[in-house]
């Protein structure tokens, strides 16, 4: 997929007050200091469309982008930093949760956790309640660059072997680096197909 066109739209707290367009919507989430916002940047070829940020937990919204102007990027909080008290922490999981819940264009969310890092039980945690919520998503595995062509398959085997404790098969995922471009064609060709998919059912 071409990116011709990648725009801002808003950011609230309040999946009530989301776009009401009826575009697909993809999420991506994972987190602090995952890469998410360098790989959102890197997907649409922008330097700064999601805020990178050095202090985690900066950025708490809900941030709709609209791509193409046919689907909707959503950058979501990132989770589970310390910086954020408790109660802050709660309040947005809260309104994070409501978001998957409740937000019906969403078509597939993209959970996005460092290559380099064993499974993380705040990610599988969250990977096992999108699944008891029916919420399609895919693994994305962030900065390949950072591992060796050897430990890289094998980091990627051993996730895949402590998800199989949970699910029956391994979820899709892709291998990604904002920094080389790696699985951007892949990632992009993925929400492409669904697109093309929905419009033609
Ligand atoms: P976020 O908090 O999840 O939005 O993470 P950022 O995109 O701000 O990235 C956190 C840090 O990781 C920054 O210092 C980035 O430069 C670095 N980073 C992000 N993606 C990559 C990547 O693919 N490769 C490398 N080498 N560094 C990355």
């Amino acid at each position: 997929m071409k990116i011709s066109s990648a725009e801002f739209v808003m950011s609230n707290s309040d999946v009530a007050k989301c776009p009401k367009d009826k575009l697909p919507e993809y999420a991506f989430i994972g987190r602090s200091n995952v890469g998410k916002s360098s790989l959102i940047n890197m997907l649409t070829n922008r330097k700064s469309l999601a805020k990178t940020s050095g202090r985690p937990g900066k950025t708490q919204l809900i941030n709709h982008f609209v791509i193409n102007k046919n689907w909707f990027l959503v950058d979501l909080p990132g989770y589970g930093y310390a910086r954020v008290s408790k109660s802050a922490k709660k309040v947005f999981q809260k309104f994070i949760t409501a978001y998957f819940v409740k937000r019906t264009q969403l078509v597939a969310a993209f959970v996005l956790v460092d290559c380099r890092h064993d499974p993380q039980k705040i990610d599988l945690e969250f990977m096992q309640w999108l699944g008891e919520n029916q919420i399609p998503f895919s693994i994305v595995f962030t900065k390949a660059d950072k591992l060796s062509k050897n430990k890289l398959p094998v980091q990627i085997e051993a996730y895949t072997t402590k998800m199989l404790e949970y699910w029956e098969e391994m979820p899709n995922y892709f291998i990604t680096s904002s920094s080389s471009g790696l699985g951007k064609e892949e990632v992009l060709n993925y929400i492409n197909d669904i697109n093309h998919q929905l419009k033609t059912s």
